[in-house]
């Protein structure tokens, strides 16, 4: 059984619940995409396109730097 992984979005924090195997998701309430990497256990998400990272401006850089460390095992 494929294992989930649990993210907020960036841009409006709404709760997903995503397949370990997804690389890429678009947000269901705000229409933002995202891609994901994972490194060391680690689950970073981020926007695909420039122009939504425009959009947050330093609200998303803050984040940006924190990311979203969540303990999954990968
Ligand atoms: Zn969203």
């Amino acid at each position: 059984m494929p294992e989930k992984i649990h993210l907020s979005c960036l841009f409006c924090d709404t709760k997903f619940e995503i397949y370990n195997e997804i690389n890429q998701f678009a947000c269901s309430k705000c229409g933002n995409e995202f891609y994901i990497e994972k490194s060391g256990g680690v689950v970073y998400i981020n926007p695909v396109n420039d122009i939504n990272k425009q959009q947050i401006d330093k609200q998303y850089y803050q984040i940006k730097k924190v990311f979203l460390h969540l303990n999954i095992k990968i």
